[in-house]
């Protein structure tokens, strides 16, 4: 039934073929988590500690931020801030001692939004593995689609699951990304060579640094 679960959003996420696949699924949960912290987790007790301990990345901030809650946005700081308070109240007085409160600082420094989707994307990359060994007309779509390079990386680390399909797999990966970086680098090239006197009136390709970015570094620019 788990896998049932997971296979729906990844059949869709593959048959839609602009960009990565797995960046769509990352950023539909992300959209959720975000409208979670800033309305229903607002006022539970478990999400509360769990923000006050760790906080939020500047990436998430912003999101929430941007979001129209600021009174729950602001009781989450006020109550992070408390928690931050208790934490340093108490000056080092030493080298020694002022290295350990940094690293006890440094603990408290992190991302409830980003720890809670470490869990359920990784239970993704096992569940592609496994679809391409499971699924008929997976193997396909997962040749044809466009990951990125971080999410490629995950299903790299992911391949035990393809199980007795998993050198297949691997070679579907690596065969999809090289045709992609290939891609990139000619259309970049393309772009610069636009640049060149020699080749005045010339028109770039708008598209080419974003597309470049969304397959090496990231899918949503406009956070
Ligand atoms: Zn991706
Ligand atoms: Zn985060």
């Amino acid at each position: 039934m788990q896998y049932q679960i997971q296979t729906a959003p990844i059949w869709e996420a593959y048959r839609e073929t602009d960009g990565c696949p797995l960046c769509k699924i990352f950023a539909a949960r992300e959209k959720r988590l975000v409208a979670q912290y800033l309305d229903e987790n607002v006022m539970d007790p478990d999400f509360r500690v769990a923000s006050n301990s760790v906080g939020f990345c500047p990436e998430h901030i912003r999101a929430m931020y941007k979001g129209h809650n600021k009174l729950g946005l602001a009781l989450q700081l006020e109550t992070r801030a408390a928690a931050l308070h208790e934490l340093v109240q108490k000056a080092p007085t030493d080298k020694k001692s002022a290295k350990k409160h940094a690293e006890k600082l440094d603990a408290h420094i992190g991302c409830v939004i980003c720890d809670a989707l470490r869990e359920p994307m990784s239970r993704y990359y096992m569940t592609v593995a496994e679809m391409y060994d499971n699924e008929k007309e997976f193997p396909q779509l997962f040749a044809a689609a466009r990951h990125c390079v971080k999410h490629a990386q995950y299903l790299y680390a992911a391949a035990q699951y393809a199980g007795k399909s998993a050198s297949a797999y691997l070679g579907a990966l690596t065969a999809g990304l090289t045709r992609d970086l290939r891609r990139t680098e000619t259309e970049l090239r393309a772009f610069a060579d636009c640049f060149d006197f020699r080749n005045a009136g010339s028109r770039p390709d708008p598209e080419a640094v974003t597309d470049a970015i969304k397959l090496l570094i990231t899918n949503d620019l406009n956070k």
